[in-house]
């Protein structure tokens, strides 16, 4: 009997890989703001139309690419951020799979500027269901621009599936926030459909969670400071009296990276016991570090679950570490300290 199994085209394969890598425009956003920041970039701009479902656009001042590399970059499990399988452990940049440019150039028309430092001359390059259709020299500023433009166009039943463009937009702002308050040393700008909804100097950390939570909250917040060998834990949470009846702002990161943990959540929640009603919630934006190889961000293609190697001692850990700030706080609530 013949024999029936065939490789799938490269061009496939990126289609139904980029289905996981890219549901929706924000996961674009997310991608395309990290590669940024593991750039190196101080200045990070996204522009957006129609929701992103036109275009999404992220122009950085990072490092930029070779003529070569900007090729290269659109190939599948390509990357400068991993070489053998140790440095799975110790990953201390935001991307390393080598998926999400490839997804990207398999469902939309993507257009690439990018110049190193030491090249008088960038590269331009347009690519359109994963095929280089245009590349040629080009004068740029030292960095890269990454527009893409109509998300899906070749996948009409995706294209189909995303929601309205308000929906589509708070999860572009919500993936955009995220990024920037991990970075407060990088400039951020958000710029959709032509106004400027974000502009976010360089600062510390707690300018930049005022920035993005709004000036409400500056007289709100209570920092967090602890520290050990095995981790640090800082950042801010909202005074009782700032904890409100919807869940509002809550944000954990784990060495830069935003993340989603009903547990730790937990942790917070039961430091806040008897401070606040049962039926509120409490404001906080909490940053914790510690060795990579403790934590495994594998496990989604978007890196928000991630694996403790030892749960218990974070669960314990960010509970000490937010009730040691509220009691400092209710002993002396003028203390504080900026991070
Ligand atoms: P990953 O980030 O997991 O390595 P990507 O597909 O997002 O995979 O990017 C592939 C490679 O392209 C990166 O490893 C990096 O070398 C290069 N790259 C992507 N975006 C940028 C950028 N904004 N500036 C410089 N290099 C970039
Ligand atoms: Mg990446």
């Amino acid at each position: 009997m013949a024999d029936i199994i065939q490789l799938l085209p490269d061009n496939i394969a990126n289609q139904i890989a980029a289905g996981e890598v890219i549901q929706r425009p924000a996961s674009a956003v997310k991608e395309l703001l990290e590669n940024a920041v593991d750039a190196g970039a101080t200045e990070i701009k996204l522009i957006i139309t129609d929701a992103g479902k036109s275009l999404i656009q992220v122009i950085d001042n990072g490092k930029g690419m070779s003529e070569t590399d900007a090729r290269m970059c659109f190939e599948r499990h390509a990357t400068s951020k991993i070489k053998n399988v140790n440095d799975l452990f110790h990953i201390r940049t935001m991307g390393f799979r080598g998926e999400a440019l490839a997804s990207i150039a398999a469902v939309a028309q993507v257009e690439l500027k990018t110049r190193k430092a030491d090249e008088e001359l960038g590269c331009y390059i347009e690519i359109e269901n994963s095929v280089v259709i245009k590349q040629e020299p080009c004068a740029c500023p030292v960095g890269t621009s990454i527009a893409m433009k109509n998300l899906f166009f070749s996948v009409p039943a995706r294209r189909n599936f995303l929601k309205s463009n308000a929906a589509e937009m708070r999860h572009i702002v919500d993936e955009f926030i995220h990024v920037a308050m991990a970075f407060p040393q990088i400039f951020f700008s958000l710029t959709a459909n032509g106004e400027q909804m974000f502009h976010l100097e360089a600062g510390n950390l707690k300018q930049r969670v005022v920035q993005v939570l709004g000036n409400q909250y500056a007289s709100k917040l209570v920092s967090v400071k602890e520290e050990t060998d095995y981790m640090n834990v800082y950042g801010f949470v909202g005074k009782p009296d700032a904890a409100r009846k919807t869940r509002g702002e809550q944000y954990f990161f784990v060495n830069n990276r935003y993340i989603k943990s009903g547990y730790l959540n937990h942790a917070v929640m039961s430091a806040f016991d008897n401070l606040i009603n049962k039926d509120s919630f409490p404001l906080y934006a909490l940053y914790i570090d510690l060795d990579p190889t403790r934590v495994d961000i594998n496990v989604h293609p978007t890196k928000q679950e991630i694996k403790f190697e030892d749960e218990k001692i974070i669960y314990a850990f960010v509970q000490a570490a937010v009730k040691h700030a509220l009691a400092q706080f209710s002993v002396a609530p003028s203390l504080d300290f900026t991070l």
